[in-house]
């Protein structure tokens, strides 16, 4: 196959494109660095059969030659980064979608958007399945990511139920693994940036706020196969084994060998913050045949080996 795929020098999209290529397909990247790094495809750069398009995805986008899969990845993605780039966030789920889409439908190539699990919002249903519409603050700091994922899955579908373009959804819930931004302020590298410093570890609010952490390996493979049946409505991709924060940090502490202990921090919560997260997977269970392999504190001992040998570098 021919891929596309947007956000190709992202955390996700990076491990995307050396799993499509390692699987002997074509992979053409297109990134603007907002918010991933040159570093993440740098060992790509020179492959017969990688190529990367610095371009930013809300303006017009073409490419010469066909097209078998267009995949839109690209989105700031950590609450950090989405409240520093509230009107680039909003306008790469809405201009970014749309121009993937029409790409897609001139190439006759299929379709995957990534959404996320913030288009439940603060939920008040749990664990959230797909049926779920959602509890979101339109107007809420967290609403312009939020709203963008909503308003692309929106365009997605009237592109299939218009054109009857071949497209997915994949509402991924928080993955972390290698290539993670030790700054983006994601949880997963603020906790292990912060056990490898020897500090404790800053937990917003009481810590009782949950999530459900999925290893990117077990993500990538949720999204090839994904990707091979024909499934236009969204599908959750992401690990149902809940756990607080509190507990998390514990965990990091105790696989780091951190002695600091944890720093409670109340007012740094971001306004929205949901307080329960974990996917309900049945749907990919049935329909993909997926289930995520790989238990958390193997993820996590990957992860912080990862991030230790780039804070000794
Ligand atoms: P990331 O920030 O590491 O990657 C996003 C990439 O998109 C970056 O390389 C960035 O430079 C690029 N980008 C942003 N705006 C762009 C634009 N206008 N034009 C071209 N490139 C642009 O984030 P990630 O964690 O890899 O997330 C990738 C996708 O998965 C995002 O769409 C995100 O919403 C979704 N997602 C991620 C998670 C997660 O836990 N990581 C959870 C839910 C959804
Ligand atoms: N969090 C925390 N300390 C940190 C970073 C995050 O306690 O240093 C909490 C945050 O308040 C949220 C959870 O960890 O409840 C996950 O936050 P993250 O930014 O990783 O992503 P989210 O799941 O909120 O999109």
């Amino acid at each position: 196959m021919r891929i596309l795929i947007t956000g190709a020098a992202g955390f996700i999209g990076s491990h995307l494109c050396d799993r499509f290529i390692a699987e002997g397909h074509e992979v053409i990247g297109v990134d603007n660095f907002l918010t991933g790094s040159p570093d993440n495809i740098a060992h790509l750069m020179g492959h017969p059969r990688f190529r990367l398009i610095r371009h930013d995805v809300t303006h017009f986008l073409y490419v010469e030659g066909p097209l078998d899969a267009v995949l839109h990845f690209a989105s700031p993605a950590s609450p950090v980064d989405y409240l520093k780039y509230p009107i680039q966030t909003l306008k790469v789920g809405a201009l970014g979608t749309h121009n993937t889409l029409g790409l897609a439908r001139v190439k006759g190539a299929r379709y995957m958007l990534a959404s996320t699990s913030e288009v439940y919002g603060d939920p008040q249903v749990h664990p959230q399945p797909e049926t779920y519409w959602g509890h979101v603050n339109p107007i809420g700091p967290r609403g312009v990511y939020d709203e963008a994922k909503r308003f692309a899955e929106a365009m997605v579908m009237a592109y299939h139920r218009v054109h009857g373009l071949r497209t997915r959804i994949v509402r991924i819930f928080n993955t972390y693994g290698p290539r993670m931004r030790l700054d983006d302020g994601r949880v997963v590298p603020n906790f292990i940036g912060q056990a490898l410093r020897r500090e404790p570890l800053t937990v917003y609010g009481d810590g009782s706020q949950t999530r459900s952490f999925c290893y990117i390996d077990d993500l990538v493979e949720g999204i090839v196969r994904l990707l091979e049946v024909e499934e236009p409505e969204p599908v959750n991709l992401g690990n149902p084994e809940e756990v607080s924060i509190r507990a998390f940090a514990e965990i990091i502490n105790r696989l780091t060998g951190n002695p600091a202990g944890i720093r409670f921090l109340p007012d740094r919560r971001i306004p929205g913050d949901p307080q329960r997260r974990c996917p309900d997977i049945t749907k990919a269970r049935q329909r993909l045949g997926w289930s995520p392999q790989v238990p958390l504190e193997e993820g996590l001992r990957r992860t912080i080996r990862w991030f230790a040998e780039r804070l000794q570098r």
